[in-house]
């Protein structure tokens, strides 16, 4: 380990000096199924000769110039963006912390301009928004704040999923604006909502003024079988954040509005050294040219509803899986138990999982897979959670 970085992570001992579509490649040559796509990012694998060259190319002719003046590729993103997502406008940032605190400032200057001094946001028990203050505070989990103190006010919680109870807060808050939900949870183990839950949502915004604001910074690009995933639910939010998947691993992260969230923002409120430089626009332009060229998002739907099976049939029976979950190529099996040492065990076969929520194997795998890869990765996670469960019999 470094002595020179500051230890914010519990980092796997290995390094990945090559990638090639779903493989990894480490220091002794030894090959890598990549199932976490380095956190939902690599949703076309790495090294991707498409992307590889669009990058290429616009490092060569121009990587950035700052938000003083027009960029044009910026301005096409911006479009085919709001066209795939149905929005109006966009604002680029680096990251999803930053997508998401583009949305809350948004959301609390729409509050003061219909003269809510002090706006609060409703955000969801166990979900992930980021790292920053604001980010943080919205997020449900508290080991992600402890230590933080203060918080940054101005959120309320509710329970996910749990519509009743987002009705009744909305009855009890006459300063609450807007709602900050993920269409599915994924740092929170992988959990989709009852369905109706987000076309509720969108109901209860509409009778009270709020901003419905979805965080597809995981869930977006594909990865759910749709473009993004509140289209499973047939609505349409008034803000979405983006990021992730959106560069295939080029940073860059995306907030878009539609209506009058559109129109909240103007010169001076909100801003970005790098958001939305030409290097970062060019290799979101690949990502959707790319995505779409070779039907992914159909792919990624059809692929993910096939492991699921797989994978319901070799484990849904077996003592100790709970639950076997999902949505397009975000996966969840969640276990009765801690399963951290999965990662190890996996790890040492040539195979990359994350576990997350401590007993729930995740897996989000490139859209790219194949369908031997897909059947190979099924029957490796399968072997490794019977062998688990086998070794670790709840005493
Ligand atoms: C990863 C993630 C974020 C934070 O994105 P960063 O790029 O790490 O800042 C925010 N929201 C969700 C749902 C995420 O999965």
């Amino acid at each position: 380990m470094s002595d020179f970085l500051m230890p914010t992570y519990a980092r796997q001992p290995i390094a990945f000096i090559k990638g090639e579509g779903p493989w990894l490649i480490d220091e002794a040559g030894k090959r890598y199924l990549d199932a976490i796509s380095g956190i939902a990012v690599c949703g076309l694998g790495h090294a991707h000769t498409a992307i590889s060259k669009a990058v290429c190319e616009q490092a060569d002719t121009l990587i950035h110039t700052s938000n003083l003046y027009r960029v044009e590729i910026q301005e096409k993103l911006a479009r085919r963006l709001c066209q795939l997502a149905g929005m109006d406008a966009a604002f680029f940032a680096n990251s999803g912390a930053e997508a998401n605190e583009t949305a809350i400032k948004l959301a609390r200057l729409y509050g003061h301009k219909r003269g809510v001094a002090e706006p609060e946001i409703l955000v969801m028990e166990h979900s992930f928004h980021g790292r920053t203050l604001a980010t943080l505070s919205a997020t449900g989990n508290r080991k992600v704040q402890a230590g933080f103190e203060p918080l940054v006010r101005g959120f309320v919680r509710a329970p996910f999923g749990d519509l009743e109870a987002a009705r009744r807060i909305a009855s009890e808050r006459p300063n609450m604006v807007a709602i900050l939900v993920e269409p599915i949870q994924g740092e929170g183990g992988v959990k989709t909502p009852p369905s109706g839950y987000l076309a509720g949502l969108r109901s209860l915004c509409d009778e009270l003024g709020w901003l419905l604001m979805v965080d597809e910074v995981q869930t977006g690009m594909g990865r759910a079988g749709r473009w993004f995933a509140h289209q499973l639910e047939g609505i349409r939010p008034d803000v979405m954040t983006l990021a992730k998947a959106l560069g295939n691993g080029v940073p860059i992260g995306a907030c878009l509005a539609r209506g009058p969230a559109a129109g909240v923002f103007s010169p001076g409120n909100h801003g970005s050294t790098f958001g939305g430089n030409p290097l970062a626009c060019r290799a979101a332009l690949a990502v959707i040219e790319t995505i779409e060229a070779n039907g992914l998002v159909e792919r990624a739907a059809a692929l993910g509803q096939h492991m699921l099976e797989e994978f319901t049939h070799l484990l849904s029976d077996l003592p100790g899986v709970i639950d076997v979950r999902g949505t397009g190529l975000l996966l969840g099996i969640e276990l009765d138990r801690p399963c951290g040492p999965l990662v190890d065990r996996a790890r040492e076969q040539g195979l990359l999982i994350n576990v997350t929520a401590q007993n729930v194997v995740r897996l989000l795998p490139p859209l790219i897979l194949d369908d031997s890869q897909a059947h190979f990765l099924v029957e490796m996670v399968s072997e490794l959670i019977k062998d688990f469960l086998q070794d670790n019999q709840e005493s």
